[in-house]
Parts: structure tokens; sequence; C-alpha cells
């Protein structure tokens, strides 16, 4: 069999679901797929699921996991050191003989060689100049690779985005379906970023559960429109073009929700308990220079929606001014335990973890102070009598095991639906995002989208699937060793 992956980053199962009565070409992969429930890895960043995507291992055993230190400096989203050519299913299949054609991964810049064709493209283009790569070279002087450039996150009128990702897309599948008919390929993927980056930004026009949706917004009908402009512009066209031979895999990396809106400040219920300290110099810190520059960092993002062109100026300079704000901790360094989490505690995520700092600690002690704060974690009552806060939490080594478990903090914990966990110390326990209104959709590890279809073939397959049971299926369909 040959086998064609569709990866569609931040696709949620319950969008899907719900929107499906408009979604004709989901609907027939859903009537004719297995019934899979598959699950996000912890936490679901998109170059950790998709990392574990293409290997099939888990991000202990991977490495491309990220949780900011506030004591170091590296900057937030960096995952240096972690190189995935020559480690994917591409690669493993093309080393087997296998014909690949592999479109735009994500992280799959610069390309290296392969089996076959391999088109790559920077991805965070508010950072870096946009570049796009072919293995073999001469692929991009056959072919015309313009107009693959995605959209950058920050606009200046959300709205100017939604026509100019649409030319993306049908760009992308253009090229997509010239490749899948000129190349005679085993295993073709394609993957599109797009959808993912919407959701961040109009979730909030779209649920009626956001703070900040109001009724009758421009913007009401943004998400579930993408829903049908992928529906038909791209399972439509790969519908049409393979046949009863292909095996087609429609996935995604990790769901998408709201991102929360109400925070708990982990480390302020740690300073409480006697784990953490304020630097001395930072108590009573209101006044000072970078209390001062955090403050006017986080009510441009507050107000971003609202200051609109004089926002987008000031995020231009985001990635300082994200960096400055997190590199500056007002953590004291003789603390026990500290909230470290992907966003060092600007974006307000249900995931996160706990670093234990080994420098001032005996070893001895270091499992019971485990202990003593999982239970502190899971004992938290969120306000107003609606139950415990803590949905799990857990020592890092009863999530996964590998060599990268270090990169996990010593505790990872996941708080319920709705809350996100804060970095404010000295400030009330319970408080509201104020990051919300810049990225108001937020990834879901329970909901990722797994579809597997074939017109001929009904496949009988395990109810339960992680993403890193994808590699192994597309070797198994392959008919690989
Ligand atoms: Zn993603």
């Amino acid at each position: 069999m040959k086998v064609m992956i569709i990866g569609i980053d931040g696709l949620d199962n319950e969008l899907l679901t719900k929107f499906e009565k408009d979604l004709p070409n989901f609907k027939k992969l859903r009537e004719r797929s297995p019934l899979i429930k598959l699950t996000s890895v912890f936490p679901p960043d998109s170059p950790t699921a998709w990392t574990s995507i293409y290997t099939g291992k888990n991000p202990a055993e991977h490495g491309m996991v990220f949780f900011k230190d506030p004591f170091s400096k590296s900057r937030y989203g960096s995952y240096i050191g972690n190189d995935i050519s020559g480690k994917t299913f591409w690669d493993i299949a093309g080393k087997q003989g296998k014909k690949v054609c592999v479109l735009f991964p994500h992280l799959g810049y610069p390309v290296w060689p392969v089996n076959g064709i391999m088109i790559g493209r920077t991805t965070e283009v508010d950072i870096k100049k946009f570049d796009i790569q072919t293995w073999p070279k001469e692929i991009s002087t056959k072919y015309d690779l313009s107009g693959l450039k995605p959209m950058t996150s920050y606009p200046v009128n959300v709205g100017d985005i939604i026509e100019p990702t649409k030319e993306v897309i049908l760009n992308e599948v253009e090229l997509a379906s010239q490749l899948c008919r000129d190349f005679n390929w085993d295993l073709y993927f394609f993957y599109s970023s797009s959808l993912d980056n919407i959701q961040h930004l109009f979730w909030m026009y779209y649920d009626k559960e956001d703070p900040f949706y109001w009724e009758d917004n421009p913007y009401e009908n943004v998400i579930p429109d993408f829903y049908k402009f992928y529906d038909k512009n791209v399972i439509g066209r790969f519908l049409k073009i393979i046949d009863s031979d292909t095996v087609l895999i429609v996935l995604s990396d990790h769901g998408h929700a709201m991102r929360p809106a109400k925070v708990a400040n982990i480390n302020e219920i740690l300073r409480k308990k006697g784990f953490l300290k304020k630097k001395k110099e930072m108590i009573g810190f209101e006044n000072t220079f970078i209390d001062k520059m955090k403050n006017a960092i986080l009510s441009v993002i507050d107000q971003y929606r609202i200051i609109g062109k004089m926002a987008s100026i000031f995020l231009k300079l985001f990635p300082q001014g994200l960096s400055f704000y997190t590199n500056i901790t007002p953590i004291d360094n003789k603390s026990i335990a500290y909230l470290s989490d992907p966003s060092g505690g600007i974006k307000a995520y249900s995931y996160a973890g706990i670093k234990i700092n080994k420098k001032i600690i005996d070893d001895s002690s270091y499992e019971s102070l485990r202990d003593q704060i999982i239970k502190i974690l899971l004992s938290i009552e969120s306000p107003g009598n609606s139950g415990k806060l803590v949905e799990w939490a857990k020592r890092r080594e009863e999530i996964y095991n590998g060599k990268y478990i270090n990169k996990y903090p010593d505790i990872v914990f996941k708080l319920k639906e709705g809350w996100g966990a804060g970095l404010e110390i000295n400030e009330k326990i319970f408080s509201r995002s104020r990051s919300h209104k810049l990225h108001s959709g937020n990834h879901r590890m329970e909901t990722p989208v797994l579809f597997i279809y074939n017109e001929k073939i009904e496949f009988d397959l395990k109810r339960n699937l992680e993403l890193m049971d994808i590699a192994p299926l597309i070797f198994k369909f392959l008919e690989m060793e």
C-alpha cells in the first residue's frame, strides 16, 4: 500500500464533530475510519507533538521539549540542540527503499537529503527571515514556490489575516497536488500550519464562553469558515487524487480550545507554603523600573486589540519584549521550588510543572519534597466551591521515561479546564490572565484528530492511540520490516 498523510496543525476533533453537517469530506473520512481516540503529548506544543509523530518516540526520548526555567537565560520556545533530520518516519521509510514526498513539515527546515522530495520552510516568520528550500535543489527551478509564506501571527487588524491565509493554503495545495501527480511516491506527507494560527487569534470571537466574546461580532464565523475551507480545498482535493491502493491518514498534533482566562498564581501558593521566597529587592518592587516595564508589556498585550496599530508596532519587538519579560525573575535563588511552564508564565497554560532547586536541598529530601508539593497541588480548591483546581499532578517519570526526562520540571501537572498557571507573587492567588487577548485560543491535549481512510479496506485498530503510535502505523501500512 501507499500512504498519504495530511497533517493539519491544531485541527480539533470536537469542533469537527460540531461543524460536521457543513463538512462533507471530513464526514466521509469519519464514516470510513475506525473509531480512534488520539491523545497528544504533554505538553501539547507543536514542536514537541510533531516530533513525537515523526519519530514514534515520546518527548523524554526525543528531547524536543521546552519548559522555561526562570533562572536560565534560555529564550521562550527555544528547542536548541534538537535536530530531527534523519530520524523521522520518512527517513526510516526512505532507507528501506520507499519513495517519499514530504511537503512543508513543521520543523523541516533546513531540508536534508531524503529518498525523494522534501520541501521545507521557516516557520517563525516574526523572528526569522522567511526561506523555503527543496531537496533535491532542482525542484525549486521546476515549480513555482511563491506565495507559500505562512501569515504572521500579529497582524495590525486581525481581520487582515483571513484572506491572505486562505491564499497560502490554496498555493500549498496547488503545489502539493502537482507534485502528487508528477512524482511516483510510496509515502506522501502534506502539512499545513494555518488553522492553528487562525484558532489562536479568532477564538474569542467564536466562543460564547470567552470573556471577550461579543454578540454579532464581525469574526464570529472565521473559525467555522476555515474548517469548511479545509474540508473543500484540502481534504476534498486530496480525496479526488488518491486511488484505492492508498491509505489516507488525516491527523493533527493537538486539539484547540479556549486559552484559560483565569489564572492560579502557583508561585504565590508555593510562597505561602514556605517553598518560595521573593528576592529582597523585589519586595515592594511596585516602584522599580523592571516592574514598570513588565506591567507596560502586559498592558500592551492586554489592550492589543483596542490600540491596534500601536500595539502591532510594539509587538514587532515582541520576541525581545518577551525574553525581557521572562528573563527577569522576582524569585530568590534560595527558593526550594518554583513554577516552570513552556511560556515562562506569560501565556497561562493549563499544563505546567514545578522545578525543585536541587542546588539547595539534600538529595535525601528530594522525593519527600515532591510528595509534599504534589499533595499541596492536589488539595487546592478552586474559588466558588467549584471543586479541585488541579486535575492531576505527578512526578515527571510517571508520564514519560527517556534520556531527556531532565528537560521536564520535577513535578508536572494539569489544571482543570479554564484555568492557567500564573507567575505573580504577592498578588492574589486567583486572578485573570492579562495575556488572554493576545492569543485567546490554546492547544488542547485531549482532542487531536486521527482518521484512517481507504475506500475498500476497513481497518481494525486499537481504540486509544498516542502520537507515538503513528509512525509504526505508517510502517505497517507501507508493509515495512
Ligand atoms: Zn500544533
